[in-house]
C-alpha cells in the first residue's frame, strides 16, 4: 500500500518529483499524480489545489482510485499563535474549519454530522511527521541553517490548525479569528486553506493522516508579499526534506 503525500503548491511537489524512482505520471479527475518510490517506499505525489472543496475531491480521488494508506499533507500557512513566525513549523495535533458556521442549528464551528468541531490527526503519524521536522530543525545544513528574519532560530509548534476558503491577510482578520476561535477554547496556532477538509475525509474513510505546515507568513497586512517570496525561496526545500525524512522513518516501521 502507498503513502500519498500531498502538496498544496506546485513549488512544494515538484522537488519530490526529482527523488522519485520509477516516475509515472497518471491524469485523474483533471489533476497529476506522480506514482514511485521514495527510499523504497511506494508514494503518490498529488497536489491539493487551493481551498477546503479541490482538497477534499484530491484526497477521495487519492483513497478511491489510487487505494493509499495514508495521507500526509506538507505546505505553507499564516502563522495565528503568538510566537508562531515565519520560518517556525507547524505540526497539526487536530483540524477545526474556522469558516463553518450551521448557527444556531449547530455550534458555531461544528461539523453537521459529527458532533465535534475538530478532527483529530492520527497519532501515529503525527509522531514520525513530528520527528522528522525535529531531525530537519536541528539539522544545521541546508535550508535549515537559515535564521528567521530576527536572527532567532526555526521553533517547532504542534497544535490545532485552522482551515478555511480564504487567504487571510489583514492583521485586523487575523485578530478577530483568533480571538473568536480561542474565546471557544480552540487555541490555533495557524491558519491555512485545505488540511481540514482533507482530515475530514480521511475521518470519514478510517485513514490515517499528518499535516506538517512551515509558516509562509503571519496572515497579516504583509502575508501577501511574504507568502510569494517565502514559497519561491524556502518552502519548496522545507518541503523537500521534511518528506525525505519523513520516508525514512516510514521505512522503518
Ligand atoms: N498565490 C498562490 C495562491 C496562494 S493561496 C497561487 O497562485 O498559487 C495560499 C496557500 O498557502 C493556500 O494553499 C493556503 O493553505 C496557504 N496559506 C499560507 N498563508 C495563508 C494565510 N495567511 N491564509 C490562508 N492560507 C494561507
Amino acid at each position: 500500500m502507498s503513502t500519498a503525500i500531498l502538496s498544496a503548491l506546485t513549488e512544494e511537489q515538484s522537488s519530490l518529483v526529482e527523488h522519485l524512482a520509477h516516475p509515472q505520471r497518471v491524469m485523474h479527475a483533471g489533476r497529476a499524480f506522480w506514482l514511485g518510490e521514495l527510499h523504497d517506499q511506494r508514494v503518490v505525489l498529488a497536489l491539493s489545489g487551493i481551498g477546503k472543496v479541490a482538497a477534499a475531491t484530491t484526497a477521495t480521488a487519492l483513497i478511491e482510485h489510487f487505494g493509499v494508506a495514508r495521507i500526509v499533507f506538507t505546505g505553507v500557512a499564516g502563522g495565528l499563535g503568538d510566537g508562531v513566525n515565519v520560518g517556525d513549523v507547524v505540526v497539526a495535533q487536530d483540524y477545526v474549519q474556522h469558516d463553518m458556521d450551521a448557527s444556531p442549528l449547530f455550534p458555531r464551528w461544528e461539523l453537521p454530522g459529527y458532533a465535534r468541531s475538530r478532527l483529530a490527526c492520527d497519532p501515529v503519524l503525527t509522531a514520525m511527521l513530528l520527528e522528522a521536522v525535529s531531525h530537519c530543525v536541528s539539522g544545521a545544513s541546508g535550508p535549515w541553517g537559515l535564521k528567521t528574519a530576527t536572527g532567532a532560530a526555526h521553533v517547532v509548534h504542534q497544535g490545532l490548525v485552522a482551515s478555511g476558503d480564504r487567504f487571510v491577510s489583514t492583521a485586523h482578520e487575523s485578530r478577530h479569528l483568533r480571538t473568536a476561535l480561542c474565546s471557544a477554547g480552540h487555541d490555533v496556532l495557524a491558519v491555512e486553506m485545505e488540511g481540514a477538509a482533507v482530515a475530514q475525509v480521511c475521518h470519514d474513510y478510517g485513514l490515517p493522516f499528518a499535516a506538517v505546515r512551515t509558516i509562509s507568513d503571519r496572515a497579516d497586512d504583509e502575508a501577501h508579499g511574504d507568502f510569494a517570496e517565502f514559497v519561491q525561496t524556502v518552502a519548496s526545500r522545507y518541503a523537500e526534506q521534511i518528506m525525505l525524512s519523513f520516508v525514512k522513518l516510514l521505512q522503518k516501521t
